[in-house]
């Protein structure tokens, strides 16, 4: 599979240096490719053998880790990084929620997917495309669903079955579009490791085989950028949206044990490792005194979440926020099958810790970036298009000391 797909790759390298043109008009502005590597732990450049990332380190810019937001799951963080919010802001609150306002839930299979009244803040995509820069994605969280009625010049709607060559493809030509349709702003999503880490867990000789693999279709991808006649203005950050753990079904506790769900106003507490409950009102009291005794969990009131969660006060986060230790899965409703890896925990818990990688004339050469929250890709990406933003929670002067421009 590896090395089959890594041949496939390679022939996309190939075949855009053969077919590639040169441009007269050349756009001077600067290209950012936004690459996210779904689960891939920040720890596993030092396991595994990684060379095209090493590589990018060597010729760019490393964070020593990249933080996630709480909580540690899919869509909120890819959501995080592309407005520069808190998820409890931007309103994509798990990857999987009920939203009391209009009664209805949120979840990725279904069409609530679509429904932008789910989605706050501006997508850097939009902010571009209003200040007259092209921009395209390739299945990033949100890029398929109409936010305030817009959506990137050139988007795809989620298909799980693209192959990663046919996404590959698409942004190196892209790149090679007329100027005028040129987007300079890409962003494109696999999602491995993290599948193969969930089905098999994060040290199996499957999610090897995937990090393995990631770390090739990143050189192949900086291979055919480095081929393209605009190849010194484009910049390209890889990075992931959180880390993973081990899980297993003998580390698992019954929440229906603790709260019987006739005390609840939302039966359904779908999300393992965190769960949101609301309240019968006759039985607030009763499970805010249960909450912080349930074992290898840690319950809040999910308004009076400690700070450095930066979550809890969005209405869609419930009553209260429940949260398994690491490596432990709570049994909700409908129960979900316990895999062999999971994420969604305490964004302090290295293990969800996430990665950044950046090369290209915007970043400094051999930098290494201390850990720094996903939120401030955003300003940092404003920084690189040369656009002005709407008012984030991610800020700029956490990261401007890896761009070229910011001296000591
Ligand atoms: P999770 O591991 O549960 O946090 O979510 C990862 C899953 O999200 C992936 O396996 C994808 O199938 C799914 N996913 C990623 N991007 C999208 C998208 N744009 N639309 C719907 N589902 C997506
Ligand atoms: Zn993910
Ligand atoms: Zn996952």
């Amino acid at each position: 599979m590896l090395r089959f797909l890594t041949k496939e790759l390679v022939s996309v390298c190939l075949l855009s240096l053969i077919i590639i043109t040169g441009y007269s008009q050349q756009n001077e502005k600067p290209y950012i490719v936004l690459l996210s590597l779904d689960g891939f732990r920040h720890d596993f450049p030092e396991k595994y053998p990684t060379p095209n990332l090493d590589s990018i380190a060597k010729d760019g810019v490393r964070a020593k880790a990249l933080l996630p937001c709480f909580p540690t799951k899919t869509f909120p963080n890819h959501y995080s990084i592309v407005t520069g919010l808190y998820p409890d802001h931007h309103g994509i609150v798990a990857n999987k929620f009920y939203d009391p306002a209009s009664g209805k839930v949120f979840a990725l299979g279904s069409k609530e997917k679509f429904n932008p009244v789910f989605y706050g803040g501006e997508p850097i995509w939009n902010v571009a495309e209003a200040q007259g820069i092209k921009t395209a994605a390739y299945f990033w969280p949100g890029s398929d669903v109409p936010v305030h009625g817009k959506y990137p010049s050139i988007w795809k709607k989620y298909d799980k079955q693209t192959t990663l060559a046919q996404r590959l493809d698409s942004v190196v030509y892209w790149l090679q579009l007329p100027p005028e349709n040129r987007p300079h702003f890409i962003a494109l999503y696999l999602e491995q490791p993290d599948m193969d880490e969930h089905e098999f867990g994060p040290w199996s000789e499957e999610a090897k085989q995937q990090v393995l693999l990631a770390d090739s279709l990143v050189g192949v991808l900086r291979c055919a950028i480095n081929a393209l006649p605009i190849a010194d203005q484009v910049n390209l950050i890889i990075v992931s949206d959180h880390g993973l753990v081990e899980t297993s079904n003998t580390r698992s506790i019954s929440l229906e044990e603790y709260i019987p769900a006739r005390w609840l106003a939302n039966p359904e507490t779908m999300g393992s490792p965190v769960v949101f409950l609301k309240a019968k009102p006759e039985y607030y009291d009763s499970i805010q005194s249960v909450i912080v005794t349930i074992p290898h969990t840690k319950g809040y009131v999910s308004k009076y979440m400690p700070r450095r969660f930066h979550f809890g006060k969005n209405p869609r986060c419930l009553d209260f926020t429940v949260v398994a230790e690491s490596g432990w899965s709570i049994i909700t409703n409908p129960p979900e099958k316990i895999k062999k890896g999971n994420h969604g925990y305490d964004n302090e818990n290295k293990d969800m810790w996430a990665i950044f990688y950046a090369t290209g004339p915007a970043f400094k050469k051999g930098y290494v970036q201390k850990t720094f929250l996903n939120i401030s890709i955003y300003p940092l990406i404003a920084q690189i298009l040369g656009i002005s933003i709407p008012p984030a929670d991610g800020k700029l002067k956490l990261v401007r000391r890896m761009l070229n421009t910011h001296s000591e």
